[in-house]
């Protein structure tokens, strides 16, 4: 008995060191890829206290081993230049020139997109980006969240989070890196947003002295679990232009050649604008806003950046700079409820 024990073992070794190296099935949600091939599919979120939820993933699976990267868009569901990018980048990668695995999740929140609701999920009325790593009792939001923490965030190695300006924003294309103090987190994430080439970066500062959220965003969840992960955004005001899709196409791809999972050289961005944190202006009132510049001016402290009329026509507020800086995104819209934020103005510095 002992003897077929070794035997079986043996087996098992031999089968286990002619796997070592190879590629293997990479599976999230109903989707399961092998090697060199692509699988569609979903993660499928039960119903609880609201309805189920079924979130499309693209596995794509390459025939060469290498790392994990996720690439997930659509929390704000109206954000649509990071969908179609992202839809995109999954028609046209090929999987048999491929080292490693994407794993693409381009819609989030698929009620916002459908519905044409912008920042929440009108399910449960929450922010899709704000509650990782979610709970599996909690309302949709929460519960997508847990999924995608468990099928997405911990199977990967690395991610990337696209947005872009919301329906009522009108932004122009940055990205985020995170200074979270670890070293080899922060390298390999600055080597990634570097290579992806958007000019603006912000920098948040997420040390780990900071109280721990009990809620937060994708990329912070990631980092939290030691994997490194950036946020890029472009497009705006419900608009897919080309400009705007093919930066985020084209940057994915760079990422990918950095991170050796694509032949070819990146020329990472060579002088781009850190800005060392923002200043969100937020409406005081309601009322028909209209702005007075558009982003990328450059603004000193108290100019003014808009202002508000009431309902009748009068003018009740000029919006003012809170800091001298750059205008990374300024509303789109007439539409303006208290508490909405009106303006991101970033600051400036030499160097991260
Ligand atoms: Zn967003």
């Amino acid at each position: 008995m002992r003897r077929v024990v070794r035997i079986l073992q043996s087996i098992v070794l031999v089968l286990g060191l002619c796997g070592a190296g190879r590629a293997a099935d990479v599976a999230v949600g109903t989707a399961t890829a092998r090697p060199g091939e692509r699988a569609t599919g979903y993660i499928r979120v039960p119903a609880g206290v609201d309805p189920a939820a079924d979130i499309p993933v693209i596995v794509i699976n390459g025939a060469k081993p290498g790392p994990v990267l996720a690439l997930v868009a659509g929390a704000h569901g109206t954000e649509y230049a990071s969908i179609v990018a992202l839809e995109k980048l999954a028609q046209s990668a090929d999987p048999s020139g491929l080292s490693g695995t994407l794993i693409v999740v381009p819609l989030l929140n698929v009620a916002s997109f459908l519905q044409k609701v912008p920042h929440l999920n009108p399910v449960d009325g929450k922010n899709m980006n704000r509650l990782y790593p979610g709970k599996p009792d909690g309302t949709q939001t929460e519960r997508v969240s847990w999924a995608i923490t468990r099928q997405v965030v911990e199977k990967c190695d690395y991610l990337i989070d696209y947005h872009g300006g919301d329906l009522d924003e009108n932004l122009r294309p940055y990205s985020y890196w995170a200074d979270t103090g670890n070293d080899r987190l922060d390298t390999t994430s600055r080597g990634m947003v570097l290579a992806f080439g958007l000019d603006r970066i912000i920098i948040q500062r997420n040390r780990p002295s900071d109280p721990v959220p009990s809620a937060t965003t994708i990329t912070r969840q990631a980092q939290i679990s030691g994997k490194p992960s950036i946020a890029v955004e472009a497009g705006y005001a419900g608009t897919t232009k080309a400009e705007d899709v093919d930066a985020l196409v084209r940057g994915t791809l760079n990422v990918m050649r950095h991170l050796k999972m694509l032949p070819g050289v990146v020329t990472p961005v060579e002088h781009p604008l850190w800005i060392g944190r923002y200043s969100v202006v937020t409406s005081d009132r309601d009322g028909i806003f209209y702005p007075l510049v558009v982003p990328e001016a450059y603004v000193k402290q108290g100019m003014k950046i808009g202002y508000l009329t009431d309902f009748f026509g009068e003018k009740v507020w000029d919006v003012t700079a809170p800091v001298s800086g750059v205008v990374l995104y300024i509303g789109a819209v007439p539409s303006m409820k208290k508490g909405d934020n009106i303006a991101y103005i970033g600051e400036i510095v030499d160097t991260p």
